[in-house]
């Protein structure tokens, strides 16, 4: 039997450590993916403690192989496999469901009570059998994951850049989901993280004509807008109230939507402000997790017709219109700063993904 090599976790919380593993088989509707990239996220930590006493989310079992967003290419596939060839260039969307229940059914496999994350967690007990299908994390040589959860990637997405598509295609999805379009006002709020810059990136290529940044690191502000210093607004520098600058900025009328990617911990009334500066109609889609308590006034919400929208992850079909936007010229990927490590440097990496120096910089395991 082939083997390959494998950064492993061994212990709650520890490092990880290279291993010879058995390579895996492709069966049925099954690819095997010798990987290129794998991203490196700096939630990883909290994952990699969520073990016995401290266990809140379903977690592959240990040893276990972590890494969320892999790209490289198919080098095998399951016998009824008929759409995806060896050779071909893909990223594994992780996103995996169990394929039979009410919501699976229904195409909404984002809403199965067992989604799960390849390399990462899952949202219910059903992740369990999950992980035992696919325990192939990008933190190896080569994984095992469904023909129907690839994204193609043409020559215009590097395998770094592929490697990105987790934090891309959260941002996409929750754009789409506000109704973005050729015209568009849109906020994005955090727009310097990892998630905001691809909200920005995504917002211009779905030809958003007002796309208004509001960070704190103004010299990423200032880098954000130089892309496109014609659509993308960055916040006035010393707290001018939110609303009134994005009404000034949209003819007074707010913006039609904003993306707000502020993390856990962040100010609830960061968010309020944002609201604030929809116009009539307007649309909040929360993809940060900001988790204070919110209070708002559900008349004044529903004289104005504003919606507050939770968005999690995004779908294969979702993967591919961004792939299918940069082999176009529209999306352009080349604004990161890639910092590469290899397999065996995977717990240095982690290190560096930790100090989040803002959504310019990826994190990536390159073999
Ligand atoms: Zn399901």
């Amino acid at each position: 039997m082939d083997s390959m090599r494998a950064a492993r976790l061994h212990v709650p919380g520890g490092d990880f450590q290279i291993d010879e593993i058995p390579r895996p088989q492709p069966e049925g509707m099954d690819v095997v993916v010798q990987i290129k990239a794998a991203g490196v996220v700096p939630n990883l930590r909290n994952v990699m403690n969520n073990y016995g006493e401290r266990a809140y989310l379903t977690v592959p079992d240990l040893p276990a192989i972590y890494g969320l967003d892999a790209a490289g290419v198919v080098v095998a596939t399951g016998r009824e496999v008929t759409g995806i060839t060896v050779g071909e260039r893909v990223y594994i969307n992780p996103g995996r469901s169990c394929g039979s229940c009410d919501d699976c059914r229904r195409g909404e496999a984002i809403n199965c009570p067992a989604y799960t994350f390849q390399g990462y967690f899952g949202f219910g007990p059903g992740s369990r059998d999950i992980y035992q299908r696919y325990p192939y994390g990008g933190f190896c040589e080569f994984a095992t994951a469904p023909a129907a959860g690839l994204v193609k990637l043409p020559d215009a997405v590097s395998f770094e850049a592929a490697s990105r598509f987790g934090y891309l295609g959260t941002a996409y999805s929750a754009l789409r989901k506000a109704g973005i379009r050729a015209g568009s006002s849109v906020l994005i709020n955090g727009a310097t993280g990892t998630l905001g810059v691809g909200a920005v990136l995504l917002a211009r290529a779905m030809g958003a004509t007002r796309i208004l940044c509001v960070a704190r690191k103004r010299p990423l502000l200032e880098r954000l807008q130089a892309i496109d210093p014609q659509r993308i607004r960055i916040c006035p520098e010393h707290g001018a109230e939110l609303a009134a600058w994005a009404r000034g900025e949209t003819a007074g009328a707010g913006v039609d939507a904003v993306i707000d990617t502020l993390g856990p911990t962040a100010d609830s009334q960061a968010m309020l402000e944002a609201i604030e500066a929809l116009r009539r109609g307007g649309k909040l889609v929360n993809v940060g997790g900001m988790s204070m308590p919110l209070t708002v006034n559900m008349h004044h919400l529903m004289c104005v017709q504003k919606s507050l929208i939770g968005s999690l992850w995004f779908t294969v079909g979702e993967g591919q219109e961004m792939a299918d936007l940069a082999a176009a010229g529209l999306l352009d990927l080349s604004v990161f700063d890639h910092q590469v490590f290899e397999l065996d440097q995977v717990n240095d990496a982690l290190k560096l993904a930790e100090q989040r120096s803002g959504g310019f910089i990826n994190v990536v395991i390159k073999q």
